[in-house]
């Protein structure tokens, strides 16, 4: 936008260039006259609202083994010489960290930053996508490359033999999107924009569209299309499909030991990097995913078997913001629940009120502070409880606790600012790339079952 010089004549903005941003005179004084929400510095914290871990019930058996899921997006351009042109990389790494080797270590939690630099990120997927003005031969469109490729992911891409379109499919008929023949329905025609198909019923092999003709996935229901952009960036997109892609990867491992040995699967605790959520056009996985959590806690605790911990852990955001913020208020080994009331008034408090409950579209986890033994301040999601309940803030809901808070006591790490081991050391001499497919059932077995 161009303003006015002191000639009064107009002039483009290049001051910009050289002053730092917000000593721009437009932005200044656009500042001004923006509301800005800043999070409350520092507010004082009732001590009613923070919980001692060590009343919350004591914790089971250490857990021995821990598998942590992270991924990573990137768009490139294709070729240096078109920058438009661009090729979408995710890779999702997993990985399986045994406890006792890695903290058995004297000094296990002054390991040396370079260890972990030079390790190789060895990823469990690597996977291309089309991006800006990249197409594939058999589709028209980015948009519908992008609905191709991402099934042509599911269905080729396996965990432990299992395809993650198995899993995605398992995951849908816990969902209100099951058909009844098994598949699943996608609720407008995604092949063509102005077909008028809707609840098309859509079988895990595709289906052509009865209206327009064109081809349908069942992954079309992901939606993860719709957000791909043909002539710009489509950062977007790659993350959403990450975020799939993780989720799945998780509910993969645990569906895969629980199925082939459903006494190793409570002694395993699964780290995700991110909430236990899904938001934008997959959200309605979240339910799907706490189904599953559910099903397989009863399945074990019917055996009387432990059930596993399951976690995700947020580096960045307005939670972990805040947690920052409050820091020096939580003492160690306290946990700080999250009520809706604490979320609106200091954390989200752009949302002035909200009828809905926070997270009710989007998360199969309640959200928690906690202060670690070693002094990191995590913001912690793990899963909701099977019904609902009125103050699902309130620990007590969670008997899953007590073991969760153990497991990230033992695990924090005074190498990176609330990083916990097995997120930060990747791939340390203590760990084992998931890769290596069959062998983690090898290695969980031999040990714990004594075979
Ligand atoms: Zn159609």
């Amino acid at each position: 936008m161009p303003y006015k010089n002191p000639s009064g004549k107009l002039e483009r903005s290049r001051s910009t260039g050289h002053v730092p941003i917000v000593e721009n005179e437009l932005v200044k004084e656009k500042l001004r006259s923006f509301r800005v929400f800043a999070q409350q510095p520092d507010p004082e914290i009732n001590s009613e609202l923070i919980v001692n871990s060590n009343t919350l019930g004591t914790s089971g058996e250490p857990i021995r083994w821990v598998i942590s899921f992270d991924g990573s997006p990137h768009e490139v351009a294709a070729r240096e010489e078109y920058p438009s042109t661009r090729i979408g990389y995710i890779q999702v790494a997993g990985v399986l960290v045994h406890l006792e080797e890695l903290l058995g270590q004297q000094n296990a939690h002054l390991v040396d930053p370079a260890v972990i630099h030079e390790a190789t990120q060895e990823a469990l997927h690597s996977m291309v996508l089309p991006g800006s003005n990249v197409c594939r031969p058999d589709m028209a469109t980015v948009k519908d490359s992008w609905r191709a490729e991402v099934y042509d992911i599911f269905r080729d891409y396996s965990v432990e033999d299992i395809p993650l379109l198995d899993i995605y499919m398992l995951l849908v008929r816990k969902s209100d999107k099951q058909s009844p023949h098994g598949g699943v329905i996608v609720a407008r025609c995604s092949a063509t924009p102005d077909c008028s198909a809707r609840d098309i019923e859509v079988p895990v092999e595709g289906v052509y569209c009865p209206s327009c003709g064109g081809r349908i996935f069942p992954t079309d229901a992901l939606r993860i299309h719709e957000e791909v952009s043909e002539e710009h960036v489509n950062a977007t997109a790659l993350g959403r499909l990450m975020t799939v892609l993780e989720q799945i990867t998780m509910v993969a491992y645990l569906h895969f030991l629980s199925q082939r040995q459903a006494r190793i699967v409570g002694y395993v605790g699964f780290i995700l990097d991110g909430p236990l959520a899904l938001f934008g056009p997959q959200a309605w996985l979240h339910t799907a995913i706490l189904a599953f959590i559910h099903d397989l806690y009863d399945t074990l605790s019917d055996q009387r078997l432990r059930i596993p911990v399951i976690v995700g852990i947020e580096k960045g955001g307005q939670f972990a913001e805040h947690a920052a913020a409050i820091d020096g208020r939580i003492p160690r080994q306290h946990i700080m629940p999250l009520s809706d009331d604490y979320i609106y008034q200091h954390i989200l408090t752009f949302r002035s009120s909200s009828n809905s409950a926070f997270g009710r579209d989007t998360y199969y986890g309640q959200k928690f502070f906690y202060k670690t033994a070693q002094g990191q301040m995590l913001t912690i999601t793990i899963p909701k409880p099977a019904g609902p309940v009125n103050d699902p803030y309130d620990p007590t809901h969670y008997p899953i606790l007590p073991d969760t808070l153990a497991l990230l006591d033992r695990i924090g790490t005074s190498l990176y600012k609330d990083a916990v081991i097995p997120v930060a050391l990747a791939h340390s001499y203590a760990s084992i790339p998931l890769q290596t497919g069959s062998n983690v059932l090898t290695l969980l077995s031999r040990e714990l079952l004594g075979l």
